[in-house]
């Protein structure tokens, strides 16, 4: 879900369906939309020696999108193990169970909701197939169940909606929250800084390359609408609607919806900071 009302993104490369590091394969999805770029990126990750891959976010329950997925590790020789959730979103995790039942694996997601089988995914968690490690990064903020995955054998991070290949995220007010994705952005910051995070393998949109300098990018923009909105209140613009329609007028409307759920979370962030 993307808020493509961003500040201009610098070019970038990056492949947006097939081998993306030595250990993950892009599968996109055909749900391409203003809301989900190009469509949806099914992740499937695995050591290149073993016969098991893990899946991550199966996408829209399209029959022919779930069944590609299977067949792109089978070719690969690979069988799926399991299947991990970045969040709920419906472009992510609709088709989960679907795929479940093709695959005949667990699904694992914070939300339990969304999980099948017993086993659930949360902070410090560190999954293990077949000698591939993945280990659990919870960033809340787009939505409060949004993980990511670290997968420092390939220097590279599994971002979800958190960060996308293009554009900025939607903080998607009341269940993502302004305070927590900053949080969230500065956690993945000190990946790329602290344990040598190259690589944004996002939800959505190409790679990415220079992880420090995306994740940089999100917290600028970030700043720069809260400063936008901020100044739009004091300008007298009150309800989140006259907010949007001043702060984005130069987006598209359709995208307007989405940009309403950031702009809550920003007026929220605002009045529990005292600023407005
Ligand atoms: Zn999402």
């Amino acid at each position: 879900m993307t808020d493509a009302a961003a500040l201009p993104g610098r070019p970038r490369g990056g492949i947006l369906s097939g081998p993306a590091t030595l250990r993950a394969v892009n599968v996109l999805a055909p749900n391409a939309s203003a809301m989900t770029l190009d469509g949806t990126n099914t992740w499937v990750v695995s050591e290149p020696d073993s016969r098991s891959a893990v899946v991550i976010d199966p996408g829209p329950l399209d029959e022919g999108h779930l069944r590609a997925v299977v067949d792109a590790a089978a070719k690969a020789g690979k069988r799926v193990a399991l299947t991990l959730l970045t969040h709920g979103h419906p472009d992510h995790a609709e088709g989960a169970a679907r795929f479940a039942e093709l695959t005949g694996t667990k699904v694992r997601a914070l939300d339990p909701a969304l999980r099948l089988g017993d086993e659930g995914l949360g902070a410090g968690d560190v999954v293990e197939v077949g000698g591939l490690e993945l280990r659990v990064v919870p960033t809340p903020g787009h939505t409060a169940d949004s993980l990511c995955f670290h997968l420092p054998a390939d220097r590279a991070v599994l971002t979800g909606d958190t960060v996308l290949g293009r554009g900025t995220s939607v903080v998607a007010h009341p269940d993502g929250r302004l305070g927590d994705y900053l949080d969230s952005l500065r956690r993945l910051r000190s990946l790329t800084v602290d344990d040598g995070v190259h690589t944004v393998l996002p939800g959505h949109g190409p790679v990415l390359e220079d992880a420090q300098g995306a994740v940089e990018f999100y917290l600028a923009h970030r700043a720069h609408r809260l400063a936008q909105v901020e100044t739009a209140v004091e300008d007298g613009y009150r309800t989140p609607g006259e907010v949007v329609g001043h702060v984005y007028a130069d987006v598209d409307r359709s995208l307007w919806p989405a940009a309403e759920l950031s702009v809550r979370a920003q007026l929220e962030y605002l009045e529990e900071h005292g600023l407005i």
